[in-house]
């Protein structure tokens, strides 16, 4: 048996309050693959919690059976700080109520901190030994950090047990949505494919930077930054770390049966990846599912009032169907909103009392409809 678990303070609190957070380690540390999973970044996301729970019981089962060939690190519950914000009787996971910033933003990327301290000879011709040399320099990039709040102590606690990690998966789920994933153009042939075919995704979403340092990028995105700067025939940097934000549905799909199977799907892509040592089943190919964040159309509210849908999810529209009606309940007005894309409806807002310029619903485009700013909303 393997099995480790850590609980750690958090630092940073205030007077007479602790909040903790628990890690759980399997396999030997140090051995590779290294997988991180965790959930509940953004704490009122309740899929994640309740597969991150299955995925414990599943790989406490493996352990017992020496199947655990490489690493497996996991955080069931990311964020207790989220976790114990509730305002006016409603509970607030997403944001911090202390500084009104997102939980999942501003994350340290820490390209830069390896990158100034690489030396002529650091790297050489052998790509591997590349990956773990800055897999080594990220981690210790990270152990440098000096948060000055409990929300960046905890910032640098999760990020200094991933950024070292061969793959990256960050449990969450959208308002009302069917299975989606977020990666990079870097990560996603190399195989996250095989990710949403177990999972059964609907859409995938890839972007090389999509704004606002979420926990996915800060993880991914280094070793682009680092192979542009110091890769080379001479220096291969390869991309050390598939990185990925799993959409586990909606708000409301919290569902054991689901949840299990979606742990199941997990565990099943942790052996393809030679991470577990058991057969994983043969899925089918998704290689053609990726379509660019930036082609996200965002079928916005043009203004208040009674958001009505004519569409469910999953289903497939084509540019100019009128997808949804904002009703102005005072004078009887009803504004129609169209999409501009063809695609797949992937989410849905589930508050229906939409506000002026509010996301009603968004299609996967394949065409690139956003060319600057973020491409995350808040
Ligand atoms: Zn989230």
């Amino acid at each position: 048996m393997t099995h480790q678990t850590d609980t750690i303070t958090l630092p940073h609190g205030r007077p007479g309050t602790t909040r903790r957070l628990t890690i759980h380690r399997f396999g030997t540390q140090g051995a590779r693959p290294k997988a991180y999973i965790q959930a509940g970044l953004h704490a009122g996301e309740l899929p994640g919690l309740v597969v991150a729970r299955h995925l414990l019981e599943r790989l406490t089962a493996l352990d017992a059976e020496g199947r655990i060939k490489g690493e497996v690190v996991l955080v069931p519950m990311a964020n207790p700080i989220g976790l114990d914000q509730v305002l006016l009787g409603g509970h607030v996971g997403r944001f911090d109520l202390a500084t009104g910033v997102n939980f999942n933003r501003a994350f340290a990327d820490l390209a830069d901190a390896v990158s100034v301290r690489l030396r002529p000879g650091d790297l050489g011709p052998d790509a591997s030994a590349n990956g773990r040399f800055i897999q080594a320099a990220l981690a210790n990039a990270a152990q440098a950090l000096q948060p000055r709040t409990e929300a960046d102590a905890l910032r640098k606690l999760l990020l200094s047990h991933a950024v070292d990690a061969d793959i990256v998966l960050d449990l969450h789920c959208d308002s009302e949505a069917v299975m989606h994933l977020y990666t990079t153009p870097a990560c996603w042939p190399l195989g996250v494919a095989d990710l949403a075919s177990r999972l059964e995704a609907k859409a995938v979403f890839l972007a090389d930077v999509s704004g606002g340092e979420p926990f996915d990028e800060v993880c991914s995105t280094p070793w682009d930054t680092l192979r542009a700067r110091h890769g080379g025939p001479e220096t291969p940097v390869p991309v050390g770390c598939s990185a990925v934000t799993v959409e586990l549905r909606g708000e409301g799909d919290v569902d054991d049966t689901l949840a299990a199977a979606d742990a199941a799907a997990l565990i099943d892509h942790l052996a393809w990846r030679g991470i577990i040592d058991m057969p994983a089943p043969l899925v089918p190919d998704t290689s053609d599912l990726a379509t660019p964040l930036a082609g996200v159309d965002r079928v916005r509210a043009p203004v208040a009032g009674v958001a009505l849908y004519h569409v469910a999810l999953g289903d497939m529209v084509t540019a100019g169907r009128h997808v949804a009606t904002v009703l102005d309940p005072f004078t009887g007005d009803r504004h129609a909103c169209h999409a501009v894309s063809d695609g797949i409806i992937w989410s849905r807002t589930q508050n229906r009392y939409a506000g002026p310029g509010d996301i009603l619903l968004c299609v996967a485009g394949r065409e690139v409809l956003v060319t600057s700013g973020p491409l995350l909303t808040a």
